[in-house]
């Protein structure tokens, strides 16, 4: 097998250099220059290394920013379901959040309707107010429930916006970027191929 090879020009000091056709990175032998290779359909170009790097940093800082309002939508958007089934509607069809103050207020009628019913039906009817700490006990845990979702969506939010800022700040290369730090220079290319 044959690698061809081409001839192209430094894009900082425009030096000739001859690389395989399939390379991506050169280093140039003239001025050091990190150059990416661009092959377009009539002509090919290289690209220094800084002027690479400052549009890549542009394009992560975007895709980091891109990601984050991904995550964050949809957690919100799995925030506003959950809190729609831990809502509580009344008979108007109005839903709001989950509170204790109905299991007390069952509580109360419960009590009230015990000592009424005692008088009617005897000492049997002081069991009435099982059922009223039965809805207490089950408001509170609605509530807990609600509370305990809600807290987790804001620790979610925070996770994500966490992983965001340290994502746009770190300014870690890519593989990329790694590739055409370390890219060989045309003589390197040439021992490569005399080696193979
Ligand atoms: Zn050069």
């Amino acid at each position: 097998m044959s690698i061809q090879l081409e001839s192209i020009n430094c894009g900082n000091c425009g030096a000739p250099l001859r690389i395989p056709e399939t390379a991506q990175f050169v280093t140039c032998n003239h001025c050091k220059s990190s150059l990416a290779v661009k092959r377009m359909e009539s002509i090919t170009l290289t690209e220094k290394l800084t002027e690479t790097t400052e549009r890549l940093d542009e394009t992560e800082k975007k895709l980091a920013e891109l990601v984050y309002r991904n995550e964050l939508n949809e957690e919100t958007r799995r925030w506003e379901r959950q809190r729609d089934s831990l809502m509580v509607t009344d008979k108007h069809g109005n839903k709001s959040k989950p509170s204790v103050l109905a299991g007390g207020f069952a509580l109360i009628v419960t009590i009230i309707m015990a000592f009424m019913a005692v008088v009617m039906i005897g000492p049997f009817a002081l069991l009435f107010p099982l059922l009223g700490i039965f809805a207490l006990v089950m408001s509170i845990k609605k509530q807990q429930e609600y509370q305990t979702a809600h807290r987790r969506h804001k620790i979610r939010r925070q996770e994500i916006t966490g992983r965001y800022i340290e994502a746009r700040d770190n300014n870690t290369h890519s593989d990329y970027l790694k590739q055409l730090e370390n890219a060989p220079t045309p003589e390197d290319f040439l021992r490569d191929l005399g080696d193979s």
